[in-house]
């Protein structure tokens, strides 16, 4: 890749501003009147948008790593739209075509170009992605109406709940309850992307023909999205961290819906592919 000609960045000027200001405005807690529900309150909401996004969003739909009834995934989907990333269509879209060429010529966001751009300068780059890369990387779920729909109004699911807890709670609330726990959500989802596959951070157990690296404090922040060398070796796990130690609520959550009979065909590997669970 560091062969390769770096196309310049095609900055969107609009999604610079969305982020600027939601950033902005998630920083206004700190100057803000807390109330005294407001951690709570965070705490709940950074899990919530946390595990729509690496259950509902990565694991269930981009690795389909397990099953789980419609209403179960778009209630998930919905809870990771809450942060403004898209689509599943165009999430899905862009994280397999990570997954295929991954540190390579046509990585989407790989830190052989730069920390920065895996971090954030891929999403504030028109020719990161194509809008229509969905067609040909996403045929298994081009049937969701509901996902066509995200795809032209991806921010109203954030807008409405914006309004709706602007409303109930006061709008100085807003920052500290729930656009300071989205902030801190995406950037830990950026973390993903830029800091586990800088290998100098972390640990490669697994033999990968990419960077692809296991850093436990990502893991900490993303809700065991940090295992990120074990995901690379075995994508459709439901599990990423394969020992007991490795901090995976992700997969704790997965276990719960499962004995609820809310989950089930839940794909983890056998030990003879990777040295599997010891638990
Ligand atoms: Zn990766
Ligand atoms: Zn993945």
């Amino acid at each position: 890749m560091a062969d390769t000609p770096v196309p310049p960045l095609r900055v969107n000027k609009l999604v610079v501003a969305y982020l600027v200001v939601v950033h902005a405005l998630a920083a206004s807690a700190f100057f803000l009147p807390v109330p005294s529900y407001a951690l709570p309150m965070a705490v709940c909401v950074y899990v919530a948008l946390g595990l729509g996004t690496t259950v509902g969003l990565h694991r269930l739909i981009c690795h389909h790593a397990f099953e789980c009834p419609r209403w179960v995934e778009y209630t998930l989907v919905t809870l990771a739209m809450l942060t403004g990333q898209g689509s599943p269509l165009l999430w899905a879209a862009t994280h397999r075509i990570h997954h295929a060429h991954a540190d390579a010529h046509g990585d989407v966001h790989s830190p052989q170009r730069s920390f920065f751009y895996a971090h954030l300068g891929w999403i504030i780059d028109d020719g990161s992605t194509g809008s229509e890369d969905w067609k040909t990387w996403c045929r298994d779920i081009v049937g969701h109406r509901y996902y066509h729909w995200l795809l032209r109004y991806r921010l109203v699911p954030q807008l409405v709940t914006v309004v709706v807890l602007g409303l109930v709670l006061g709008w100085k609330a807003l920052p500290a309850c729930f656009l300071l726990p989205m902030v801190c959500w995406m950037q830990s989802t950026y973390l993903v992307n830029s800091a586990c596959h800088v290998p100098l951070l972390g640990v490669r157990p697994q033999s990968t023909r990419d960077q692809s690296t296991n850093v436990w404090w990502v893991s900490v922040l993303a809700l065991g999205e940090g295992w990120h060398n074990n995901h690379h070796a075995y994508p459709a796990s439901a599990r990423h961290g394969w020992k007991w130690w490795q901090w995976d609520p992700g997969w704790i959550f997965i276990r719960l819906l499962e004995q609820l009979g809310l989950a089930w065909d839940v794909r983890v590997p056998t030990r003879r592919e990777n040295e599997a669970p010891t638990t």
